[in-house]
């Protein structure tokens, strides 16, 4: 029947990621491009190209939008996507147009969310939170068996609570956001910083990046510790460090049964998780007299956001 697939496409700054998913969250066919600059309507034509692609194979239902960016509560308009030319775009509509389908807008960590909720590490939970660590942070918020959206779509976006009064500066304008200390980008900034100061972890990395500072990322220092390099490793648990003080805050906000952490930097695994629930359990307000929300790794990689735009689609095109 072809209610059962639906077409999930995720928007990045710099790559669309596209797939055909069926009732089970299984991907069936992707496709995968590059963002073709900021322009509008040059975005609206790539994915109007990848669903016609896409098309070709299966039959399909609806498609849904996972876009990094604000994306109101009624799932129709981008209102801001910081790495986007999106501003008050109605995308779920000139998305419809252009394929004949019907079509949902979510913001991307949103999608990824709901996946992990529907087919991945926290299924049936009925309370959740995601954090996702790639290059800031981003995350959704499952209440009660439903993504919480925020009375104007924009909730989730946690990575910028304020965690150091007059701290790092942070590209939102505000200064000591939670995503300068406890996503990526700190070890791509400390990996960084060594390399230039020219200590010996510092020219490993700058090694393993191919020789240019700017190449160093998270990443490496994500497998150098997965090679047992103690400094990489101390970096990591850094982050987690932060990651759990955040997240003991979000405690006292949402009270959730589990936090899942997805993203580039969850690739660590145990290492970063290990000591996020230590300085979780350290920071939590009535820690020893309450039940201790769980802290797991995601389950379903980078395809989540696509799995969960998909799936929203397809059950918003359902009657
Ligand atoms: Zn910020």
């Amino acid at each position: 029947m072809s209610g059962a697939l639906a077409i999930g496409i995720d928007i990045g700054g710099t790559k669309i990621a596209a797939g055909v998913v069926d009732e089970q969250g299984r991907v069936l066919a992707r496709r995968r491009t590059d963002t073709p600059g900021t322009d509008t309507a040059a975005v609206l034509d790539t994915i109007g190209d990848v669903v016609d692609r896409l098309r070709g194979e299966h039959e399909v239902s609806a498609v849904g939008i996972g876009a990094a960016g604000f994306v109101d509560a009624s799932g129709s308009t981008v209102l801001f996507a910081p790495h986007l030319a999106w501003r008050n775009e109605p995308l779920r509509d000139a998305v419809a147009r252009r394929t004949g389908l019907p079509a949902v807008v979510e913001n991307d960590a949103n999608a990824s969310g709901w996946a992990e909720w529907r087919f991945g590490a926290v299924q049936g939970e009925p309370d959740v939170v995601l954090v996702t660590l790639g290059t800031g942070i981003g995350g959704a918020i499952v209440i009660d068996g439903e993504p919480y959206r925020g009375r104007f779509g924009v909730a989730g976006e946690y990575g910028h609570m304020q965690v150091v009064p007059d701290g790092l500066p942070c590209d939102c304008g505000n200064q000591g956001c939670w995503e300068q200390y406890a996503s990526g980008r700190v070890l791509t900034r400390r990996g960084r910083a060594a390399a230039d100061a020219g200590t010996a972890f510092g020219r490993r990395l700058l090694d393993a990046a191919g020789g240019s500072v700017l190449d160093i990322h998270g990443s490496h220092v994500t497998a150098a510790a997965q090679q047992g390099d103690e400094e990489a490793t101390g970096w990591i648990a850094d982050v987690g460090d932060w990651l759990g003080v955040g997240m003991a805050g979000l405690a006292s906000a949402l009270d959730p049964g589990v936090f899942v952490v997805g993203g580039g930097l969850s690739d660590a695994g145990e290492l970063l998780l290990a000591p996020t629930r230590a300085a979780f359990s350290r920071s939590l307000s009535g820690r020893g007299h309450r039940p201790e929300a769980r802290i797991v790794a995601a389950g379903l990689g980078p395809e989540a956001g696509l799995i969960g735009a998909a799936d929203m689609a397809r059950s918003a095109a359902q009657p």
